[in-house]
């Protein structure tokens, strides 16, 4: 596997640095928000909340991936706008999606980091124009792509100068249906011992399902995540998109207040991975 740019040399940790928020320094970090960005008021009230709580990032959706072309499929350059503000109104950084390679000039003021999608992580034009710029990208995993595949996605990024990356375990397609995806936290650690970038573990896609986040989250934390991504809501049952796994204001501060519980107990084990 040629990951020249990424590869883990002398087990060297890389962190990656958002605005005043690192990522990989051996903390657990937590991002939060909406699946998409719906409205103004939600999205500031979601920022503040979950700033409160612990969230050390905000995320939303603005240019939605949706798998039926007559989905909601977000408020595009207005809901980056509605974003910037609640971030800033909040305090807290932002990351939201780019689909298209034509997308990233625009987006670009918007954000403090481009998130690429799991249906556009081997999209290679659009991978090679986020690595041309100098923010910070959250790259999740294909729904169908190996670990190798998710690596040279990866590298792609890197190879054209920008290795500020942070690698992100959403979830596989398998032929279990009982959840949205097969989350495979085993990649974690695998991911960690092959290359240097952080990684992190998104339990709201890669389950489908609120009841599960608290628990695959604190399992995250176990296998030596640098942190998780969640979906919030005010109101999940009325979220335009991604409803059932979306958490509550109290359930994010029950989960935020657990991971603190619980840090401490799996220090050892996460070290040992590290
Ligand atoms: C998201 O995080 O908003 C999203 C669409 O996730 P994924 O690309 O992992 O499906
Ligand atoms: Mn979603």
């Amino acid at each position: 596997m040629d990951i020249r740019h990424i590869a883990k040399e002398n087990a060297e940790q890389f962190s990656v640095k958002i605005n005043d928020v690192i990522v990989g320094n051996g903390d657990f970090i937590i991002i939060a928000g909406p699946c998409s960005v719906e409205g103004s008021e939600m999205i500031i009230s979601t920022a503040q909340h979950v700033k409160e709580k612990g969230a050390a990032m905000l995320r939303g959706g603005a240019f939605k991936p949706r798998t039926s072309p007559y989905s909601f499929q977000g408020l595009k350059e207005e809901g980056l706008d509605l974003l910037k503000t609640a971030s800033q109104k909040a305090h807290i950084p932002v990351v939201s999606e780019v689909m298209d390679p034509r997308d990233v000039e625009v987006v670009y003021d918007y954000i403090d980091m481009f998130q690429i999608g799991s249906r556009n992580m081997q999209n290679f034009a659009l991978l090679k124009e986020v690595g041309k710029t100098n923010k910070p990208i959250l790259l999740k995993r294909g729904m169908a792509a190996t670990i190798e595949d998710f690596v040279m996605a990866a590298e792609y990024i890197a190879a054209e100068g920008n290795d500020r990356i942070v690698l992100c375990e959403r979830g596989i397609r398998t032929f279990e249906n009982l959840t949205r995806n097969t989350l495979d936290l085993a990649a974690v650690p695998i991911l960690k011992k092959l290359c240097k970038l952080p990684v992190i573990v998104d339990p709201s896609h890669g389950t489908g399902i609120r009841e599960l986040v608290l628990p695959m989250s604190l399992a995250a934390l176990a296998v030596g995540a640098d942190g998780i991504m969640v979906e919030v809501h005010p109101e999940p049952a009325c979220a335009l998109s991604d409803a059932d796994q979306s958490l509550s204001f109290d359930d994010f501060e029950a989960l935020s207040k657990r991971i603190n519980q619980t840090k401490e107990h799996f220090a050892d084990i996460r070290k040992g991975l590290l």
